[in-house]
């Protein structure tokens, strides 16, 4: 291919995807069903109605469908921010001296700073379909509840989000944008649901976790009339909603004769990581073309690298139904030193399966190797990355060093998942040299795995 390939390569609205794609179609091995935790019988749809709209359940139990159309107003929504662009880094590329060739799919070019907008309008546009009043959520660092906040403002749905109170203290700002969209922001655990409540006179002066706030996003949506619950990440319907992000960058790749020999995105619960390589991985699930595929975690949190592939619950309450995936156990809290996101104990289903196959690879990285990354990245390509995205940054780095030192010039995809304006708390410490790297010993493991449920 002699075409020069522009810093950046965007689509036409005539040429943007129209379709998700589902990857479990062509897996071989599907994903395991969700368990009902109470009789530990696969999840129905029945089961699943009260909790997630009924389009959205659908999507979660199809393991057959290839392509799902995206409804038209999705696609309205989207053009407001989307193509997002594919990036060339030649920047990046001379500053390491490299014979690689770097690309990165940038999702940060919205108001929420992140790829969770592409889910959020989905979640909330079958919410409204159905004649829904509104929806429940948690967030933890702020990206997901701002991008669901955005979503139903468009839709003129009712958004109640609960935050994790440390979150909410720490991150005013991001608060206030959730606010600004008109989204109820309550900090979690709160005196508003019985869960909460109960929390709080267990552990008063607790400053939350995730799996908390689940719990009582969860309870609100079904005590509420008209409210459903939805969730930002490790979910099947997720990770196909966010599969645009991936679609994309291949239809732009496509159209210069483009083919990566190795894609890397990071892992929290995997929507990005899974939405970015599903059309490639189809390719080589089907046997058409061969990828090499980088999950990325934080050492602190080391979900694939170290986990284990055993059901177990969603959250720290133990509301949610059980999933079969890489896990530290619902327990599991990552170190109090830990400031590069990525935080959740377990991974999507279908990238646990793929991994579990031998289909994709995964790394685990410290914190202080993904911040000096990431500001080498800022420094030179001049976006300031969010902690999260940074560690794809870090492994695509050091696979454009490998080049060096082979002389080979092989083609590198990462996925930029957002911007890092919310994180200068994080970046300060790293600036002022105070940030410190802790991997979890067996030990510190240990409690996390006791508490996995017993499902043969
Ligand atoms: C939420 C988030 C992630 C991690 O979530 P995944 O579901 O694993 O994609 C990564 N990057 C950013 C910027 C995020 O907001």
């Amino acid at each position: 291919m002699n075409k020069e390939i522009p810093y950046k390569i965007y689509l036409e609205e005539s040429e943007l995807p129209r379709q998700w794609y589902n990857v479990r179609a062509d897996m071989k091995n599907k994903p395991a069903p969700l368990l009902n935790p109470a009789t530990l019988k696969p999840m129905t749809f029945e089961d699943l109605r009260p909790v997630f709209c009924d389009e959205l359940v659908r999507q979660e139990l199809d393991d057959t469908t290839p392509y799902i159309d995206i409804p038209q107003e999705i696609l309205d929504f989207y053009k407001m921010y989307r193509p997002a662009p594919l990036v060339r880094a030649y920047c990046l590329e001379k500053k390491l001296d490299t014979p690689a060739h770097i690309y990165y799919k940038f999702e940060g070019n919205n108001t929420s700073g992140s790829h969770k907008l592409n889910s959020a309008i989905a979640q909330a546009y079958y919410a409204k379909k159905q004649g829904l009043t509104g929806v429940t959520t948690e967030t933890g660092a702020g990206q997901w509840g701002t991008a669901l906040s955005m979503a139903c403002a468009y839709l003129g749905l009712d958004c109640q989000v609960y935050m994790v109170k440390c979150s909410y203290e720490q991150k005013p700002f991001r608060r206030e944008v959730m606010r600004t969209y008109g989204a109820k922001v309550t900090p979690s655990p709160s005196e508003t649901t019985e869960v909460g409540r109960k929390i709080l006179a267990e552990h008063p002066g607790t400053s939350g976790s995730l799996g908390c706030a689940i719990s009582e996003a969860v309870e609100a949506a079904t005590h509420q009339e008209g409210y459903r619950y939805v969730l930002g990440s490790v979910l099947n319907q997720v990770l196909l909603h966010q599969t645009i992000i991936g679609l994309e960058t291949k239809a732009a790749m496509d159209k210069y004769g483009i083919v990566p020999d190795v894609i890397i995105g990071c892992a929290g619960g995997g929507s990005n990581l899974g939405g970015l390589i599903s059309p490639f991985m189809g390719e080589k699930l089907r046997g058409e073309r061969d990828y090499r595929f980088i999950a990325v975690e934080p050492a602190s949190c080391p979900s694939f690298t170290r986990g284990k592939f055993a059901y177990d619950y969603c959250d720290t309450g133990m509301v949610c139904p059980l999933a079969k995936m890489y896990t530290l156990g619902s327990g599991f809290i990552p170190s109090a030193n830990h400031a590069g996101g990525l935080r959740y104990h377990g991974m999507s289903s279908v990238l646990s399966q793929l991994y579990h196959d031998g289909l994709m690879e995964a790394i685990s990285v410290e914190q202080t190797s993904v911040f000096q990354a990431a500001e080498q990245f800022a420094r030179v390509e001049g976006i300031l990355p969010a902690p999260e995205s940074s560690h794809a940054i870090k492994v695509a780095i050091d696979e454009a060093l490998k080049c060096r030192e082979t002389g080979e010039a092989k083609t590198i995809l990462f996925g930029l998942t957002g911007t890092g304006y919310f994180d200068m708390y994080a970046y300060e410490k790293f600036n002022n040299g105070e940030m410190t790297d802790y991997i979890p010993t067996d030990e510190d493991l240990k409690p996390g795995f006791d508490g996995l449920p017993h499902v043969e």
